[in-house]
């Protein structure tokens, strides 16, 4: 029930009305009984400085950050956390002593169903990527926070790849990345043990498309690697299910959708833990799952 003392949360984006969050992060709310909302906040990337400071106005508690938003709101920031400057991006926002902190809770997303999937040491791992956009360099923090032994990063423009590698010369995070063109695929699957889909090939409405050919995926490591896939409608993708279909564990975009909105949660609302269940199920009913 909206009163009076309710406070405010929301999301930033533009456009912003096919966000999930808002559905994800109310059925949160009502299961714990706290006095918040959580609305789509539309915003055009010429007004973002003045609806910032008109958030602080209102003294909205926080919100998420979407495309296009989330490197440009940086600047804008009074602080960002050591993890949102090594990603370059910020998706969380929150208020400190009357100042706005950007954080990244994309890293946590990615790596949760990775951690609760597979106890495992993954310091011997040899990460391959695929996509070298915003979602490649948190799931580029991901696997250096998992401690992989190898990140390596596959795209299709080499002066986008060199740019993406020189952004994080000055990183701890990413001293084992290298970045290669597409073309090289062929000599990287078969060492893979773990793949990832940072692309949106694949994703609604375009469900027969796969960033792999049949032949490629039939190349992958036979010891059963790991393939996710960050996009989560279709569900499964036509990506997932050529890796199943060789062998692989798959893993794909919900859990990170919603371990990413859990982490921005528990921020805001300053709690250890909030229903990540009612979070999952909410999502998976909304898109027929
Ligand atoms: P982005 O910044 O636009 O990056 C997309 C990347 O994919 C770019 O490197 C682009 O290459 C590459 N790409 C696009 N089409 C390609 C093609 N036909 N062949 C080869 N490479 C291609 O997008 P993003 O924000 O990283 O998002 C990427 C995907 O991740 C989307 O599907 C999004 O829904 C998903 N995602 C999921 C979550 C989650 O919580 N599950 C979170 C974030 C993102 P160029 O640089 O050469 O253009």
């Amino acid at each position: 029930m909206i009163t009076g003392t309710t406070k405010l949360l929301g999301v930033i984006g533009h456009p912003v009305e096919h966000s999930l969050s808002p559905l994800m992060h109310n059925a949160a709310i009502a299961q714990i009984g706290v006095d918040y909302v959580y609305l789509p906040l539309p915003i055009a990337p010429q007004n973002l400085e003045d609806a910032i400071r008109g958030f602080a106005a209102i003294g909205i508690t926080g919100f998420s950050v979407t495309i296009p938003h989330k490197q440009a709101i940086m600047p804008l920031m009074s602080e960002i956390s050591s993890l949102a400057e090594a990603v370059g991006a910020v998706n969380t926002v929150f208020r400190q002593d009357n100042r706005w902190v950007g954080t990244n809770t994309d890293v946590e997303g990615f790596i949760a169903p990775l951690r609760s999937t597979y106890n495992r040491d993954w310091s011997q791992t040899t990460a391959v990527i695929l996509g070298n956009g915003g979602a490649a360099r948190a799931v580029v923090a991901g696997c250096s926070q998992l401690g992989c032994a190898e990140i390596h990063v596959v795209g299709r423009n080499l002066q986008k790849l060199a740019a993406f590698r020189d952004s994080w010369a000055n990183s701890p995070l990413a001293n084992n990345l290298q970045v290669h063109h597409w073309e090289l695929l062929p000599k990287l699957l078969p060492n893979a043990d773990l793949l990832v889909n940072t692309t949106p090939i694949g994703m609604y409405p375009h469900t027969q498309a796969s960033p792999l050919s049949q032949e490629e995926i039939e190349n992958l490591n036979p010891n059963s690697p790991i393939v996710y896939d960050l996009i989560y409608t279709p569900n499964p993708t036509k990506f997932l299910q050529q890796a199943q279909k060789v062998g692989a564990t798959t893993i794909d975009g919900l859990e990170m959708l919603v371990q990413q909105g859990a982490a921005a949660l528990k921020i805001w609302l300053a709690r250890d833990t909030v229903p990540v269940d009612v979070m999952r199920q909410v999502l998976r009913r909304h898109l027929g799952l």
